[in-house]
């Protein structure tokens, strides 16, 4: 039985595109993932400082990230995914949830009806919910969950998105429910993700990515990107070469298993070394996808924090010679 009707959805400009719904150039490097968002009048009812669809928010609507999300007819959307040629067929869909009273009931639906349309994995990204919530939407027919930490510290997440910035989140519950989650979603299906560039040091990072791994909880970065109208419209982008060491970090400890031991970092919690040495560094950027989108398998999400004209943070494609080169120059510096 229905418990609503989805009219509306939210469809990111690239998934879109790869759809053929309207009119939209296509993207040098489509999305592999189908990126959808719960639709709302209005803004979110979280505050997340960085995040156009925030309450107190100037931006529009249809943002979010840089990434516009137009509106579209839910139906419309559901037959030309269920029709899509297999050529173009996406590897996943991931559902954006907002925050709102009646985001459950539209997810379970939204979910629901894509289920019934296509086998393709799906993933959503919700905002911390019960545990008979989230046992729902594993019956409906979700593959993986996100819960956005966003800050790596209590400190950084109360600034960015709890009291500091009256928004209704929690460091506590937040990890409380990302392991809860794990108890309903198997261990590697449970993600989060960090943004680099909150006023973070790399230290902090680091430590927060081992203790997130060493829980199973998948963790992906993205580079902080002002927004025209948020509240951090005028905080600057991370430098690359600090996104590139936490990239490396991370692919260090999730794929190598490093420990804190196996980096050092200065007073001031910057990374100086990696215990690595220069033949390993040229591997890994060669042979290994570590400067690629990270977050669930299929996902790329171009453009998301990096204008098409670069620099680049998260990869959406396979880097050519001449990026991998960049990367080792901007890194070799850093190791050994
Ligand atoms: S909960 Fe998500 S959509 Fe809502 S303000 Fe925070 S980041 Fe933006």
């Amino acid at each position: 039985m229905k418990l609503v009707d989805i009219e509306k959805i939210r469809v990111s400009l690239g998934s879109a595109s790869v759809l053929g719904l309207g009119r939209i150039a296509k993207f040098k490097s489509p999305p592999t993932t189908c990126y959808i968002m719960t639709y709302k009048d209005g803004h979110c009812i979280a505050n997340c400082g960085f995040c156009p669809q925030a309450r107190s928010s100037r931006s529009s609507e249809e943002l979010l990230s840089r990434v516009s999300w137009p509106v579209y007819n839910f139906n419309e959307f559901l037959s030309k995914l269920k029709y899509l040629n297999s050529s173009k067929k996406f590897k996943r869909v991931c559902v954006q949830t907002l925050n709102y009273p009646e985001n459950f009931i539209d997810l379970i639906e939204i979910i629901t009806q894509i289920r019934h349309n296509t086998d393709i994995p799906i993933s959503v990204a919700i905002p911390p919910m019960s545990k008979e919530k989230l046992k729902k939407l594993k019956t409906v027919g979700v593959q993986r969950v996100g819960i956005a930490l966003d800050g790596a510290t209590p400190d950084i997440f109360n600034k960015v998105k709890g009291s500091d910035v009256n928004g209704p989140y929690r460091w506590d519950q937040h990890i409380e429910k990302l392991i809860e989650a794990l108890t309903i979603f198997s261990e590697g299906f449970v993600s989060t993700h960090i943004i680099i560039g909150l006023g973070e040091t790399e230290r902090e990072i680091i430590e927060r990515i081992i203790e997130l791994n060493s829980l199973n909880i998948l963790v992906s970065l993205f580079a902080f990107t002002p927004i025209k109208g948020t509240k951090f419209e005028s905080k600057k982008q991370p430098s690359l070469l600090s996104f590139r060491k936490m990239q490396l970090g991370r692919y260090l400890i999730v794929n190598e298993d490093k420990k804190l031991k196996d980096f050092t970092f200065n007073l001031k919690g910057n990374l100086i070394n990696f215990n690595i040495n220069k033949i390993e560094l040229h591997n890994i950027i060669y042979s290994t996808d570590a400067f690629l989108t990270s977050g669930c398998p299929g996902c790329n999400r171009p453009y998301y924090t990096s204008k098409p004209s670069g620099p680049i943070y998260n990869y959406p494609r396979m880097l050519n010679e001449y990026e991998k080169q960049e990367i080792y120059k901007i890194l070799i510096n850093e190791v050994n």
